[in-house]
């Protein structure tokens, strides 16, 4: 059930310059599906806009956790003023960037670049949680070795679940001998190979998007299992 609703900032984790992990309270009858989002009510020239944020924590918790990429527009100027015990409005859970149940019949791929991971960070720990016995494989990109997102949290993942593997991918790595240097969509002939029959989940802005759904189906993924979430 979609809600209107006020919120405590619990927690404020400033990532780095320009990416920061929020904590959001919600009411007690509050329910979502990992993949949903919530608005952000954002005042601006004295109007108030909203702005969808993935959600990146598990259903049944008593917050909402988010993670946002601070660029040059008015939720983010809005954002960056933000502190711990501020009230905000929210508004949700909405949107369909569900995981398919046919999905889970066969393996799954997962791609995002940035903060394009926050639903990925709900969704993928709640496949594994319910028994999922195929093998999941999460292809996540960033700019910097210091960008890398929800690493240890990933890891900690890969321990527990051995049908669980995730690749980061950096465009501009500090380290000349990192392997995966370059775009996510430069790696799916690696890591699918030519003969994957799941479906696969991207997440983040268009022109990675796109770039990724033309590789994939010229890699044989029939568009109808590509599933995607644009954030612009
Ligand atoms: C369904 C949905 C879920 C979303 N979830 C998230 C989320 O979990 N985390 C998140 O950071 N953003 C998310 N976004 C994007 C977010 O809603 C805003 O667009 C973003 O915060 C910019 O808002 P703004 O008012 O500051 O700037 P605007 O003036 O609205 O946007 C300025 C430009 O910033 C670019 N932009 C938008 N999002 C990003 C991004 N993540 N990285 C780089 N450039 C971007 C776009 O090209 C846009 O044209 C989501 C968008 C959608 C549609």
């Amino acid at each position: 059930m979609i809600q209107i609703f006020q919120s405590e900032l619990l927690d404020v984790k400033n990532v780095s310059d320009s990416v920061k992990i929020l904590r959001f309270s919600v009411p007690g009858n509050f329910d979502f599906k990992p993949g949903q989002y919530v608005s952000l009510s954002v005042p601006f020239q004295g109007k108030k806009l909203r702005r969808p944020y993935s959600i990146a924590s598990s259903p049944g918790e008593n917050y909402i956790e988010t993670c946002v990429k601070l660029v040059d527009g008015p939720a983010s100027k809005f954002i960056r003023t933000l502190k711990k015990g501020d009230c905000v409005e929210l508004f949700g859970p909405a949107g369909k960037f569900l995981v398919d149940k046919n999905s889970l019949q066969n393996e799954i791929v997962f791609i995002s670049v940035g903060t394009g991971i926050t639903p990925f960070m709900s969704m993928i720990p709640c496949i594994l949680k319910n028994k999922f016995d195929k093998k999941i494989i999460f292809i996540k990109g960033f700019r910097y070795e210091q960008d890398v997102l929800y690493d240890a949290e990933f890891e900690t993942l890969k321990e527990k679940y051995q049908n669980f593997e995730f690749h980061n991918v950096l465009s501009r790595p500090k380290n000349p001998e990192f392997e995966n240097r370059g775009y996510v969509q430069d790696f799916l002939e690696k890591y699918l190979g030519k003969n994957f029959r799941g479906h696969v989940y991207i997440c983040g802005l268009s022109p990675m998007i796109n770039a990724a759904k033309e590789k994939l189906i010229s890699l044989g993924v029939e568009e109808k299992r590509i599933l995607f979430e644009k954030y612009d």
